[in-house]
């Protein structure tokens, strides 16, 4: 039987309800219970793939190539468990399949509606592909009280009655400030917000509310009354020092007990929180601090980085190392004296980006950690800012380019407009539409054989990798990107020092470049942060901060 769990926000935004979520379903984990997120965006984009990073953070993308909301990376950080394109869903791609749907006449003459063709269009993708997991949870984006909530909200409200009882929770994330002039928590903001959310026909089971500090069992009583709940389903949520401490500390507050007595189940398994205790000591013990400089465009909001942040904590929990990191408006950079910025870090990476502003900064950068052996690592976009770096100053190319910033006499990284998945071909043409259309998700590459690479996912796989004779170890990454490395120029490149370390297995697509003789330098093509774990650090991250605490020994 699944069960089903929604989680909603009320009073302001930003409360953390995608990580309550992500921690929640991680404690259900630890109890031996299967679990599956989803998210249920309200916005009109089909999907976040064409919204800035500035403006909606990052673009998480999954195994099966879809472009989603950035807390489907926290679900997959806290539970490991694969997000998946039926995970995520918006205003934008329900009205665009209803749409069609009634242009192809599927509705038979009846006039369309919110209710029931929206609702149930919303229900349909909440119930589907659930298989045999034993908990959906489903966080709704944006707060109570907003218009493009209010179809989502009426379809969780409907699947409560819908479904048999017990299978559904309600869990409701407000916030209680303290009001400093009075010196009190209030707790008249979560009594409207739930005020609200009852209008609607929900009552929450559960109150999560989120405090800078404790909240009185007086307080805790209030809300209870107030708003309908048991006083053990009012919940704190404090502020955690590291996100990877939210689990515990929500499991202390009660917050999965309570869950599972919402669904009367009384006598649960007990948690196996070892996983989390681990996590929590390699925060508070870290033997030193490495600085690493994150040189990219979209530095003014820091969610643009996300799993990349995350990825490298993880790194610096391999190494009980803490990662401090510091971010360069690539921009900002373009000045010969700025790369002076960059003496000092330990470490430099040059992220995913799109189009020529800031560029010049980032392939300074590259130059800048590849003269001075300071490790680098370049994704995506930093990997082709690498390679331009090289072919412009080792293989003396001083045109040589992306066709991104337009033709050039070198197109050292160019569009590609034809790639295998598998066994299809996919083809793209200049004026595709943008959303949905650049090579994502997951793709095989090879490593060669006696490559750096080759030795770094070897050990962390224990050697274990899936190889094949002659042509190297197996991996699985994730992309998004539209340009790739032009493989005519590796010979040109190799000669250099500059080794195409690794390749798609048709052999034409450059996936992994990796300079000689220099202490770490590396550029991927696809984006390793988004498969990495608190628990199961990403071996290029791991790898990246240890030759990151080496430089720092050095210097
Ligand atoms: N703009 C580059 C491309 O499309 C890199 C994209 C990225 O870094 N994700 O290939």
């Amino acid at each position: 039987m699944t069960r089903y769990i929604f989680i909603t926000g009320g009073v302001v935004s930003s409360l953390g309800k995608g990580l309550a979520s992500a921690a929640l379903g991680a404690l259900l984990q630890a109890r031996g219970y299967s679990v599956r997120l989803r998210k249920l965006d309200p916005y009109l984009n089909v999907d976040p793939g064409t919204m800035s990073p500035t403006q909606h953070g990052e673009v998480y993308v999954t195994d099966d190539g879809a472009e989603t909301d950035l807390d489907l990376g926290h679900y997959e950080r806290f539970t490991g468990v694969s997000s998946r394109q039926s995970d995520n869903i918006t205003t934008g791609r329900i009205y665009q399949q209803i749409i069609l749907k009634e242009r192809r006449g599927d509705y038979l003459g009846r006039t369309v509606q919110v209710i029931p063709h929206v609702t149930n269009a919303i229900k349909e993708f909440v119930l589907n592909e659930t298989e045999d997991t034993d908990f959906i949870l489903c966080e709704i984006g944006g707060t109570v009280g907003d218009i493009e909530s209010l179809p989502f909200l009426e379809a969780i409200r409907q699947l409560g009655n819908d479904l048999p009882r017990g299978q559904t929770a309600y869990i409701h994330a407000t916030l209680v400030p303290f009001i400093k002039a009075a010196g009190e928590l209030k707790t008249k903001p979560t009594q409207h917000s739930v005020k609200e959310l009852r209008s609607i026909g929900i009552q929450p089971d559960i109150l999560l509310c989120r405090s800078d500090r404790e909240i009185p069992q007086h307080e805790r009583r209030k809300i209870a009354l107030f708003c309908n709940v048991r006083e053990s389903a009012v919940i704190q949520g404090l502020d955690c020092r590291s996100i990877y401490e939210v689990p515990l500390a929500y499991h202390v507050e009660g917050l999965d007990a309570e869950v599972l007595k919402v669904f009367g189940i009384e006598d649960p398994p007990a948690p196996d929180l070892s996983r989390w205790r681990r996590i929590h000591d390699r925060i508070e013990s870290p033997e030193g601090t490495v600085k690493i400089a994150v040189v990219g465009k979209y530095t003014g909001l820091q969610d643009a980085y996300k799993s990349l942040s995350e990825a490298l904590v993880h790194g610096g929990m391999a190494n009980h190392v803490n990662v401090e990191l510091q971010w360069i408006e690539s921009e900002t950079f373009e000045h010969p004296d700025a790369v002076q910025r960059l003496e000092g870090v330990d470490g430099i990476l040059v992220p995913g980006g799109f189009g020529e502003r800031g560029t010049k900064g980032k392939i300074a950068a590259a130059t800048f950690a590849r003269d001075k052996g300071v490790p680098y690592f370049g994704i995506c976009f930093g990997m082709q800012m690498a390679v331009i770096d090289a072919a412009r100053n080792l293989a003396g190319l001083p045109d040589a380019s992306s066709t991104e910033f337009g033709d050039c006499a070198d197109p050292v990284v160019g569009l590609m407009t034809e790639w295998t998945h598998g066994n299809t071909l996919q083809t793209r043409g200049i004026d595709d539409d943008k959303g949905g259309t650049m090579r994502l998700g997951r793709y095989e590459c090879r490593l060669q054989d006696g490559s750096k690479v080759d030795a770094i996912y070897g050990n962390a796989a224990g050697d274990n990798m899936d190889r094949e004779a002659g042509q190297g170890a197996v991996i699985f990454e994730r992309h998004r990107h539209r340009y790739e490395v032009n493989i005519n120029y590796r010979e040109r490149l190799e000669a250099v020092g500059l080794r195409f370390s690794g390749l798609s297995p048709d052999g034409e697509l450059p996936e992994i470049v990796e300079l000689d003789g220099h202490p770490w330098f590396i550029g991927v093509q696809f984006h390793p942060e988004l498969k990495s774990k608190p628990f199961e650090p990403h071996p290029l991250f791991a790898s990246f901060i240890a030759a990151a605490v080496h430089q720092m020994r050095l210097v």
